[in-house]
């Protein structure tokens, strides 16, 4: 009997135990669920991947509903997205207040009265912002080129972004619209698209200057992998088609290493012109051969760089090596 009883005891203690286990993996499963939502939260914000932040956060915000930094990041991801209406309505609806929510109100406003004072019902794919005057004239001749760009750039890469492009006109005086890229003054992608105002006015080259910074943007949505800046600028010169077929600049062969870092910023313009050049040509080499559909292999080694890194998302997708792009031209050491 004894015996039995003892049984029975081990039995519902190991059931017991059972359940505890069961329990602690469950919770330790939620746990690490929610850390993974936390950390593709900040990955996706620090990229300025707004669609992707906000459904991170939303999954954060039902767990903790009541989290104020969870509600302070949502209402700046509604303002990031554009949606300045429902950023007021939401930070009104809070039961705090935050000097972040008094900046967001405001600049909230002074967005939305911007573009009522345009009087531009539909900004399509893009999300505007003005930093001084622009005419609404100049700002609606920009949207249509840039929606026209959008939808050559995103069939040309069966590719759609999921948020809004960014677009900040600004007023400058001194904008020369001279010369091709690098002289090209002022207009920048750095996760929103910059560029005078007054560029509208020059219609020879505003083309290829949007067209080249459109495609920046869509790097940019396509992946959160650092694409290195040959590839980055070699792609947005094939598209704006400004620089093809520019003889060999004299001078020395860049190394990989000058190709893949920053050289935008490059003042010495020889250099700068030089760097472009094998940029493009590189570019061009990796395409080379991948018949009607390159682009869209483009797109899916981009996808694949922040998984594979740039080498082996090269390989997989067109079998090629960066090192071997540049070794083309220079014959390998
Ligand atoms: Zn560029």
């Amino acid at each position: 009997m004894k015996k039995i009883l003892g049984v029975i005891a081990f039995v519902i203690l190991m059931i017991a135990a059972f359940h505890v286990a069961h329990e602690f993996i469950q919770k330790k499963k939620e746990v690490d669920a929610f850390n993974l939502h936390i950390d593709e939260f900040n990955a996706c914000s620090e990229s300025k991947h707004w669609s992707c932040a906000e459904s991170h956060l939303k999954f954060l915000l039902k767990e903790l509903p009541n989290d104020t930094n969870l509600q302070i990041h949502y209402a700046g991801i509604l303002f990031e997205e554009g949606r300045y209406e429902e950023c007021i309505s939401y930070i009104e609806s809070r039961h705090f207040q935050v000097p972040d929510f008094d900046y967001l109100v405001q600049k909230s406003k002074l967005l939305i009265r911007e573009r009522d004072e345009l009087g531009i019902k539909d900004y399509g794919h893009f999300r505007l912002e003005l930093e001084g005057y622009a005419s609404s004239i100049e700002v609606q001749e920009a949207l249509s080129v840039l929606e026209v760009a959008y939808d050559s750039i995103a069939n040309l890469f069966q590719f759609y972004p999921e948020d809004r492009i960014h677009v900040v006109m600004y007023q400058t005086e001194d904008f020369q619209g001279i010369g091709p890229h690098p002289d090209w003054v002022g207009a920048v992608y750095d996760g929103k698209l910059r560029f005078p105002a007054n560029l509208m006015r020059f219609r020879e080259i505003y083309r290829p200057i949007l067209f080249h910074e459109l495609t920046h943007a869509f790097v940019h949505q396509m992946t959160r992998a650092k694409v290195p800046l040959w590839l980055n600028e070699g792609i947005a010169q094939i598209i704006d088609g400004s620089r093809t077929g520019l003889p060999r600049p004299n001078g020395p062969v860049p190394s990989l290493k000058d190709l893949t870092e920053n050289f935008v910023q490059q003042n010495d313009r020889a250099a700068a012109e030089r760097l472009y050049w094998y940029s493009q040509k590189m570019t061009e080499a990796l395409l080379a051969d991948a018949g009607e559909t390159r682009f869209v292999k483009l797109r899916d080694a981009l996808v694949d760089m922040k998984k594979l890194g740039t080498d082996e998302s090269l390989k997989r997708h067109f079998c090629k090596k960066q090192g071997d792009l540049l070794y083309n031209f220079v014959g390998r050491k």
